[in-house]
């Protein structure tokens, strides 16, 4: 059974990133680019199943700039088997993702399609759940723990309140939360390994997917600076403050 799983670059999660002078979009010249931290827990559970024997074959897809090869590398290090890049300058929107993964998909037949659950640099949360929609498969969002046995998936997730566990029939899409795994490190004789790794190169074109984004955006800026905070007392004051301001 083989496992297809998206990762993205986007800037790393320490970078305080800050808007481009005239607004247009987020300065990212000279920033540290990283995988999204939930693609890493997504390739960290693909590699895991593979180590289980329940799953044959890892393959990882990134789409985007050049740069995406390093992300693909780092993937690769971790233990998949074979990457894919997509290559594209045009600014990627989730919708045109999830038509260039399906078209993948297609191609690839994989029996599980595991993505994050967000990407850090848009916040969207919209790729995985539109990728599924397009297939017409089953999907499982938030995964904090998975199992296969068979033909079928059972998927944890986390909902307001609780854990909900579902059970899936394959082929179906995951997308991954923060508590699924702890992804390992790529060590350094994996990291050399891994530049021995099949990466295949394709084209939105090449795939037949129209990837010009629908939306546009018109303008990115700083959020508002907070008001300092007060340090009160007691909880007596604290209520005073409170009614002051007629919270209570
Ligand atoms: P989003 O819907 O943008 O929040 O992204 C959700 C997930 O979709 C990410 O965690 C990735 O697994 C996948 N994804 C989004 N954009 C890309 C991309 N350009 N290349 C590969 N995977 C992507």
């Amino acid at each position: 059974m083989k496992a297809l799983v998206s990762v993205k670059r986007v800037a790393d999660y320490n970078v305080k990133v800050r808007p481009k002078a005239d607004g247009s979009g987020v300065e990212l010249a000279n920033v540290k680019m990283s995988m999204n931290p939930f693609d890493e827990i997504a390739v960290e559970e693909a590699v895991r199943l593979k180590e289980k024997g329940l799953i044959t074959e890892v393959v990882v897809v990134s789409c985007g700039l050049s740069q995406c090869q390093e992300t693909l590398r780092v993937a690769l290090a971790m233990g998949a088997d074979r990457a894919i890049l997509v290559e594209t300058a045009v600014e990627l929107q989730p919708l045109a993702v999830a038509k260039l993964l399906h078209a993948l998909v297609g191609r690839e037949a994989p029996q599980l399609i595991v993505l994050g659950k967000q990407a850090i640099d848009d916040d969207s949360n919209q790729t995985g759940q539109m990728l599924a929609a397009l297939g017409g498969w089953p999907q499982a969002t938030f995964a904090s723990k998975l199992s296969i046995d068979g033909g079928q998936i059972q998927v944890k997730r986390e909902v307001d309140g609780g854990l909900e566990t579902l059970l899936l029939t394959l082929p179906a899409v995951v997308t991954t939360d923060l508590r699924l795994n702890e992804p390992r490190y790529a060590t350094l004789p994996n990291i050399m390994k891994a530049k021995k790794k099949p990466l295949e190169t394709l084209t939105p074109e090449m795939l037949g997917v129209e990837v010009t984004p629908r939306i546009k955006t018109l303008r990115v800026t700083v959020p508002a600076e907070r008001a300092v905070g007060i340090k009160v007392p007691d909880v007596l004051t604290l209520l005073e403050k409170l009614n002051e301001i007629n919270v209570l």
